[in-house]
């Protein structure tokens, strides 16, 4: 069952980014009709088996990092970094790199030679940092690495945020979204209701945000708590005015968990009730508009930890660029995390 959890997250996570892609730039909802129509074209991938759609930076860099986690067994800050700049200068312009992080990697790579990994994301935004969701959209490979250790989590969603993006906001970004896709992997559908997995996202973010200039992530939990448990299902204006949907960290993670946090309380829109469980949270988050492929694959990233990769459908392995990529990547880190259970369990036996 882990290993589909697994898969199911990096498939949805990609899926999510390469549909999401095709909205990102209208900033506005996406009708549900429009991505029904859109899933009924991708069904003709498996006869054809050509890719009908790219993923984006979301992905790129996702897949980079976990290559690096594999590789190296553990994190190496050097590794990833050189890894996210040479993809970064290699990339076609469909990977849609938002237009500040060239100066990180041209500093990276040009003026230090990656000697200073963590000084050219800090001198962004005048020294302030990126607050962008760039941290956390890349992220979910760390929940998967270390999964059933939540300080080790932490520790490197906030490393790999800082190679990038060194805002407070968007490190504390990346360790929400990588605790919902750890918290997504320990529990089960029908184990865990909305509330209890809303809680345990508060718990950590009441921990996280002390001594921050603003508790945009306590507001933010709050207002989708509030608007969950509301009768009306919120519109999508007044979910973008109240929580937003934009390039900001804060407001895309939350839009992810909102999106999930709606399909485990069942309070999806019944017109994606023919989809799986999965695919609704996918095409739902998207639904949301703005920042719709980062959205689309944080969402993801959660349900297929959630659910598994039993809800997706087949012709999703054809359609989409990386799929075997993703789905071999997941299986590594899976295999990664049995070898630890298992050295953990030697040492016990030794011990006793
Ligand atoms: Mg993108």
């Amino acid at each position: 069952m882990l290993l589909s959890k697994f898969k199911g997250s990096a498939l949805a996570a990609l899926a999510g980014d390469c549909i999401g892609a095709r909205y990102e730039s209208m900033w506005r909802p996406v009708a549900y009709q429009t991505l029904l129509n859109l899933e009924e074209n991708l069904k003709s991938a498996e006869k054809t088996s050509r890719r009908s759609l790219h993923y984006t930076d979301d992905t790129e860099m996702a897949h980079e990092l976990a290559k690096s986690l594999v590789e190296n067994g553990k994190f190496v800050a050097k590794d990833v970094a050189s890894k996210f700049t040479e993809t970064f200068f290699e990339s076609p312009p469909y990977r849609y790199y938002g237009p500040h992080v060239r100066n990180v990697f041209e500093k990276l790579e040009k003026a230090s030679r990656f000697s200073d990994l963590f000084g050219p994301a800090s001198e962004q935004f005048d020294g302030q940092g990126s607050y962008g969701n760039g941290s956390a959209m890349r992220v979910f490979p760390v929940a998967l690495f270390c999964h059933g250790n939540q300080e080790l989590l932490e520790k490197l969603a906030a490393l790999s945020a800082k190679l990038t993006h060194a805002h407070i906001d968007a490190i504390n970004g990346a360790k929400l979204q990588a605790s919902a896709v750890e918290i997504a992997l320990s529990s089960s559908d029908g184990s865990i209701s909305w509330l209890e997995f809303w809680q345990k996202l508060k718990d950590l973010i009441d921990k996280l945000e002390v001594d921050v200039p603003e508790k945009v992530y306590t507001n933010k939990l709050d207002m989708i708590k509030e608007l969950i448990a509301r009768e009306e299902v919120a519109s999508v204006h007044e979910f973008e005015d109240e929580v937003g949907t934009g390039i900001k960290a804060s407001e895309a993670v939350c839009a992810a968990i909102y999106a999930f946090l709606m399909c485990l309380a069942d309070r999806q829109p019944s017109e994606l009730s023919s989809l799986s469980k999965v695919q609704q949270v996918v095409f739902y988050s998207i639904s949301l508009g703005g920042d719709t492929d980062t959205i689309g694959t944080m969402a993801g990233a959660i349900a297929g930890a959630f659910y598994g990769d039993e809800g997706l459908p087949s012709y999703w392995l054809y359609a989409f660029e990386g799929a075997e990529m993703a789905r071999d990547l997941a299986t590594k880190l899976h295999e990664l995390n049995e070898k630890k259970n298992r050295d953990i369990s030697q040492k016990q036996c030794r011990l006793s």
